[in-house]
Formats: C-alpha cells, sequence, structure tokens
C-alpha cells in the first residue's frame, strides 16, 4: 500500500499570484499591526478590509471595528482610517475628541480626494460627479472634499438627472471598471448642451483595473476555479463575474470549508484566486483542503 506522500497527485493546483491585497490594504494592515504590537489595542473606523476571516484574525490581536456613530463617543483612544479614506468631518470629530488618528487611507484615495477638492474650489458652480456606489466608504470620503455637493452616479440612468446645460466635472471612484467608466463618459458626452463643458479624470486604481485583465488570463487555464472572497467585497463581485466570462467552473467561495468535494471529481488543474481583499493565507487553506479532499477521493 503507498503511503499518504507517495499517492500521486490527481490535481495540480495553482495560486494565482496576483490576487490578494492590493498596496493600499497591505500598508492600512501592516499600520494596524504595528501599532497593536505596541499598544495591544486599536479602534479601526468601519471593517479594514472587506474580508471577515482576515478581520478576525486582526480582531484577536486587539483590533476594535467601530461606526462613525460610535466615534462621536470615543475619547483620547488610537483611531485607525483605513485604506478607502475618510470625509475631513472624520478628522474633525477625532480631533475634537482628542484621539490620535492613525491614517491608513491609501495615497492613490488620497490624492483623488486632493484633486475632487480642487475642482471643486475652482469651479464652484460646476456639477462635481463621481462615477461610484452611492454609500461606498471611499465614495462617502470623495463626497466630503465638496461639502456634500458632488453627485454620485452608478450608471447612466443615474446620469439622466444630471444637469447637462451646466459643466460637468467627472471623477471615478478608484474601484470601478475602466469599461463602465468609458460607457458613462459617452453617454454624457452626447447630451451636454450650449457652451457647458464636460472634463473627466481617469481616476481608477490600475492595482485594481490591471487585475480584469490578468485574472481572465489566469482563470481561462484551469478546468475548474475557486474564487475566494468574502460576500461584502465589491471588488470580489466584479473579479468574479470576469472569471465567469472566460470559464463555465468558477465557483465562488469564502473558505476553506466551502468545498464542494463533488466538484473535485473528473478535473485535473484547479486555480485559486480572488479579490483585492482575499488574504494569501486563505488562498493557501483552499490549495491544502483541496489536496486533502483530493486524496481522499483516491
Ligand atoms: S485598490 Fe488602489 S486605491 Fe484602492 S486601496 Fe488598493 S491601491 Fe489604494
Amino acid at each position: 500500500m503507498k503511503s499518504e506522500s507517495q499517492k500521486p497527485k490527481t490535481v495540480v493546483v495553482t495560486i494565482d499570484e496576483n490576487s490578494g491585497f492590493c498596496f493600499g490594504v497591505v500598508n492600512a494592515i501592516s499600520k494596524a499591526e504595528e501599532s497593536l504590537h505596541n499598544v495591544g489595542h486599536l479602534y479601526c473606523l468601519g471593517d479594514i478590509v472587506h474580508n471577515s476571516q482576515e478581520q478576525e484574525r486582526l480582531s484577536k490581536l486587539g483590533l476594535e471595528v467601530i461606526t462613525h456613530q460610535d466615534l462621536k463617543n470615543i475619547h483620547n483612544a488610537k483611531v485607525l482610517l483605513r485604506a478607502h479614506g475618510e470625509p475631513p468631518e472624520t478628522y474633525r470629530i477625532a480631533q475634537q475628541n482628542s484621539n490620535l488618528i492613525i491614517d491608513a487611507s491609501c495615497p492613490v484615495v488620497l490624492r483623488l480626494q486632493t484633486k475632487i477638492k480642487q475642482a471643486f474650489e475652482t469651479n464652484p458652480d460646476a456639477q462635481i460627479v463621481i462615477y461610484g456606489k452611492v454609500g461606498h466608504a471611499e465614495v462617502n470620503g470623495l463626497v466630503g472634499q465638496t461639502c456634500g455637493k458632488a453627485v454620485v452616479v452608478e450608471n447612466e440612468q443615474d446620469a439622466e438627472e444630471l444637469n447637462f446645460s451646466k459643466d460637468i466635472v467627472l471623477f471615478s471612484q478608484t474601484t470601478k471598471s475602466l469599461e463602465g467608466f468609458n460607457r458613462l463618459i459617452d453617454f454624457i458626452k452626447k447630451r451636454m448642451q450650449g457652451s457647458a463643458t464636460l472634463v473627466f479624470y481617469d481616476t481608477i486604481c490600475r492595482q485594481v483595473a490591471n487585475r480584469v485583465v490578468r485574472i481572465k488570463r489566469f482563470a481561462s487555464n484551469f478546468d475548474l476555479i475557486f474564487f475566494v472572497s468574502d460576500k461584502k467585497s465589491s471588488n470580489g463581485k466584479v473579479l468574479f463575474e470576469e472569471c465567469c466570462k472566460v470559464n463555465d467552473n468558477v465557483h465562488f467561495i469564502s473558505s476553506a470549508k466551502d468545498i464542494d468535494i463533488s466538484l473535485l471529481k473528473n478535473v485535473k488543474t484547479i486555480g485559486i484566486c480572488g479579490a483585492t481583499s482575499t488574504p494569501k493565507w486563505l488562498m493557501e487553506d483552499v490549495e491544502k483542503e483541496i489536496y486533502l479532499k483530493t486524496e481522499n477521493l483516491l
């Protein structure tokens, strides 16, 4: 009888090296870990990353997630601002309560905030339009740069409501798709009236945009794909859909526990990929679990 190590591997499993945290999230997590190492407790305004497994790991180290409402009642504490960035109001409240801010806002988001603030101050009569998800933390931070006046549009239908006889300055949330942004530009361009102008800035983060091309290339190479992400991740939803376009055997899972053993029969190659909020260790767990399960199938 063959020992465990002598058993032939029935499948080859590959983890996508381009999946996982973007540098903005890596930076936020390392700032949190550094502070937790020194003081053992840290408040974080909102989920540091849209992945409950990683949240759980950090909460065991002492990271406590709070809401904007909670922040109003917290004094003399350390508060981490995550990569999504925050509106000026958050800084004001934190300072008023003598809290020490550990600012882990992604530099790409901070640059976008500055750009929007400048556009708003330079042309106060123009409509500042943000292509993004209403209520998303990053978008709230962007709208905050315009004293709440920027209009958020999620699609062409929302854009119908814009005033096309007034100047429009258009930006995008960093994680939106380039395709959708270009469609929106065309839509608005065709409707501009009189001497009103449309100025647009492609502010989509290439850490995310480039992943679409790469993940599609990756996903097309395997018999089966496990896409690992938290259901709360909007970037996860987008990338999962892209994988489905090139491979009809793609399965969304949140952890190794979700692997359905029946899927592993009759496949020779399995790819594991995920969102920008998926930790590498979670994809490695999935890889280990697949090997364990396929050995049991022998
Ligand atoms: S996706 Fe881009 S902008 Fe957003 S946190 Fe990551 S690096 Fe920063």
